[in-house]
């Protein structure tokens, strides 16, 4: 892991919620006369909420338009405030591999209420929100509370944010920061540490030098990626080109056929480099699987229900007995 504590920002970061803070945003500034569209309204909120009072509606009290904010996103619920995908899962590797988890957000207790409703109070260690009374990002002063009551090593210690104001708070605490930027709104911000989603996030950060760890979801979502990448040349994944995958899965096998036969067991298994190259195809046939799966769009959730079903049912088979029955020996 190249980091030992990490440091999460709330909204935008580890949840998904700036569509309802501009849309609470957009029906408090309509309640005032003023329309505004979702797209006009979001590069000001990603600024901050005043900021977006002071761009459309300067004529108001702030104070004002924040009361009938505050009352609109509290209507929106929880289905409107769901970490994004892979978030819990970099949660847990980070716990897993001995590294902490702490949050720092300017929200207040509905950040906190958030993390009790998704079950992830445990994965952290400590959370700072508005409640706590320190200055606003980019005053490093709440992460140096955090650095000297638990007695942390800055060089361990990483600021996760989606803002400017994220990573300069964390800079400022004489610590790394990491840009979450799916949406590419800061393509112009200087760092080298930046993340479009969580699954290539946990590969550089907490994967580098641990154990792997790949999950089925990992598998489905790699060639998901692969497959959006080269779009244009491989033509997306389609069910017509379900068989067209399936072919060159069975391609594949050939070529693990071609080690086995050429190579007795033996061989493979006392020289490390053949059975890397045997590893190397059974992953390619693996490759080919997933995009079959994708091709017809069976869910990484389908596939596991079905495979533990079948494992399962495999599990309490008694296949003597059956042999028996079907062929009479
Ligand atoms: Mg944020």
């Amino acid at each position: 892991m190249k980091f030992k504590h990490f440091f999460w920002d709330f909204d935008g970061t580890l949840f998904d919620t700036y569509g309802r803070i501009a849309r609470a945003a957009q029906k408090s500034l309509r309640d005032h006369g003023v329309d505004v569209t979702m797209e006009e309204l979001m590069p000001a909120v990603k600024v901050s909420i005043p900021h977006a009072w002071k761009t459309f509606a300067p004529q108001f009290e702030r104070k004002e338009l924040s009361s009938t904010y505050h009352q609109y996103a509290e209507e929106e619920g929880y289905d409107t405030m769901q970490p994004y995908p892979g978030a819990i899962r970099m949660l847990e590797a980070v716990v897993e591999n001995g590294g902490c988890n702490y949050l720092y957000t300017l929200r207040g207790k509905s950040a906190l209420e958030a993390l009790d409703y998704y079950g992830l109070k445990g994965l952290f260690r400590d959370c700072v929100t508005s409640l706590d009374g320190f200055p606003g990002k980019p005053a490093p002063d709440a992460l140096n509370h955090l650095v000297e009551k638990f007695s942390l090593d800055t060089k361990e210690c990483i600021m996760m944010g989606d803002r400017d104001i994220d990573l300069n708070a964390g800079f400022n605490a004489g610590m790394s920061a990491a840009l979450f930027d799916p949406e590419g709104w800061y393509t112009d911000f200087p760092i080298d540490r930046r993340y479009n989603t969580f699954f290539d996030m946990t590969a550089d950060l907490v994967w580098e030098k641990c154990e792997k760890n790949l999950q089925v979801r990992d598998l489905f979502d790699m060639q998901e990626r692969l497959q959006k990448q080269f779009e244009s040349k491989w033509g997306g994944i389609t069910p017509k080109r379900g068989r067209e995958q399936t072919l060159w899965m069975v391609g594949e096998i050939g070529e693990v056929i071609d080690i086995i036969k050429k190579n007795s067991a033996e061989k493979i298994m006392t020289r490390p480099e053949l059975k890397r190259l045997l590893a190397e195809e059974l992953a390619d046939v693996s490759m080919y699987l997933y995009d079959v799966l994708l091709c017809y769009g069976i869910t990484p959730e389908e596939f596991a229900e079905v495979y533990l079903e079948k494992h399962l049912h495999n599990m309490g088979r008694d296949y003597h007995r059956e042999h028996v029955e079907k062929y009479g020996k």
